[in-house]
């Protein structure tokens, strides 16, 4: 039987689009696997937004070189932001790979799979099987992987392209400018993930608080209320919003949607005026505040989470420090810090940069006041119950479970007895008693399972560690 197998790097969007090659290659008859090994087709979804991102797909791109090379049947293939940006660079320097798609390309991809499809044939190739049984296993270093627990938390694209051109972000440039799907398809897509299984639905859009229905004009909060009607939905979430596009209205009206984890994204990037108005962020700190307000007067509970961008061309001392304030002052369950980095043909790339060493050293700076903060915010949860949806297997610890809070932390407990990742995928709800805190989240002891989020869990019996 044909075989796919995805990674993805990079946003939500991905994941997105990802999902949906994969519900459309199991329509066309593949099997979705989870070792690149085990795969006619292996399938990369690439992110650009940083160097990083982009450096370590190539890196996975070289890698997958020795599979091809074991079995010349094997078909790599890679979508995404850095295949829309890089097309013709990628081309040449990774010429193994059979074909490139971006990110409007997501239908014709879909096509090429089925086409390819009838090439495997229904009967295993062994030979070529034992071939690729030689390699070295591959792992995975993606965020992503799509595996038997990846259905239970469906992403759903609300909108594609940006039109804010923040001047250190390359998404306008590879996305295009906000092209907002209607209401109605989104509520047919978030129906359909929930037939399949979905416990959690995540909107998604780059900008996913700036959506608009193009066919009357309704709002993310109509959409937000709307969607969370639909039958059989469980828990619903959004990623990732824009401070500009919050209203006061907007947060209060969340607060009446029970159906939403209690979690807000809230990507500030720098608590300084002169930096926010370089960056073209269209908000001042007093703006930003103000949504942080807002959020603690209406969703007391909720965490917030945001992105910061470190050593921005032109931050000083000054700039720097009432972002570090900002951090240590504990408003952020998590934040995603990065060193600013350079996107070619994005405006700041042209800037005078900030040195490396004071970028590093200011960035060690925050993650430390972070790390401080996100381990206070995940110790005030020890002596709770906590339910959870399950992720899977700890990719480090594979005696270990990992599954998700609603606000979105990770919870690591010992693998139960009657682990069984068919019986956990539909079984998907853990009430775990949190133990201890650490930075990356939380430990505990798994006590019940549940299949519907509203359900009473039944008891699920402790490891024998747990009981010595
Ligand atoms: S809001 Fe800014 S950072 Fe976010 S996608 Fe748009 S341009 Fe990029």
């Amino acid at each position: 039987m044909a075989a796919l197998y995805i990674e993805t790097f990079g946003c939500q969007m991905n994941e997105a689009d990802s999902q949906e090659i994969a519900q459309r290659a199991s329509a066309a008859g593949y099997a979705i696997v989870t070792r690149p090994e085990d795969a006619q087709v292996v399938l990369l979804n690439t992110c650009t937004v940083r160097d990083n991102a982009e450096r370590r797909a190539y890196g996975r791109m070289n890698h997958f070189r020795a599979l091809k090379s074991a079995d010349p049947s094997v078909r790599i293939v890679v979508m995404g932001c850095l295949a829309e940006q890089d097309r013709d660079r990628m081309a040449k320097l990774a010429p193994h790979v059979d074909a490139i798609y971006g990110t409007k390309e997501l239908r014709a991809l879909g096509d090429r799979l089925e086409r390819w499809r009838e090439d495997f044939g229904e009967d295993p190739d062994l030979e070529a099987i034992e071939q690729r049984a030689l390699l070295e296993p591959m792992g995975g270093t993606a965020d992503g992987v799509i595996d038997a627990f990846s259905h239970l938390r469906a992403f759903v694209n609300v909108q594609r392209g940006c039109s804010y051109y923040c001047t250190f972000c390359i998404v306008p440039h590879v996305r295009g400018r906000f092209d907002h799907r209607p209401a109605a398809e989104i509520r047919a897509e978030v129906a359909e993930k929930i037939a399949a299984g979905a416990r959690e639905v995540m909107l998604v859009g780059q900008t996913v608080n700036a959506w608009r229905d193009p066919v009357d004009g309704a709002d993310f909060l109509a959409l937000v209320r709307s969607v969370a009607a639909l039958p059989g939905l469980e828990r619903l979430s959004f990623i990732s919003p824009h401070p500009k596009d919050f209203t006061e209205a907007t947060i209060a009206g969340f607060a009446e949607v029970g159906a939403l984890n209690p979690r807000v994204h809230l990507p500030m990037q720098s608590a300084s005026d002169p930096v926010l108005r370089r960056m073209n962020r269209k908000y001042t700190r007093a703006q930003f505040d103000e949504r942080v307000a807002w959020i603690a007067r209406y969703l007391p509970n909720w965490a917030i989470t945001t992105d910061i961008i470190v050593g921005f061309p032109g931050e000083s001392d000054v700039d720097f420090e009432s972002t570090l304030a900002y951090v240590r002052s504990g408003v952020f369950a998590n934040a995603y810090s990065f060193i600013y980095s350079i996107r070619r043909g994005t405006p700041a790339a042209n800037w005078e940069q900030v040195s490396r060493e004071t970028a590093h050293e200011r960035f060690e700076r925050l993650i430390e006041a972070q790390n401080d903060a996100s381990t206070a915010y995940h110790a005030r949860k020890i002596g709770r119950i906590e339910r959870c949806l399950v992720v899977g297997p700890s990719k480090k610890d594979p005696n270990r479970l990992t599954a998700k809070a609603l606000d979105n932390v990770t919870v690591n407990a010992p693998m139960p007895p009657d682990y069984d990742a068919a019986l956990y995928a539909r079984e998907p709800w853990l009430d775990i008693e949190i133990v201890d805190a650490h930075v990356w989240g939380n430990s505990g002891s798994i006590r019940a399972r549940a299949v519907r989020f509203p359900d009473r869990g039944s008891p699920v019996a402790l490891p024998v560690l747990s009981l010595l």
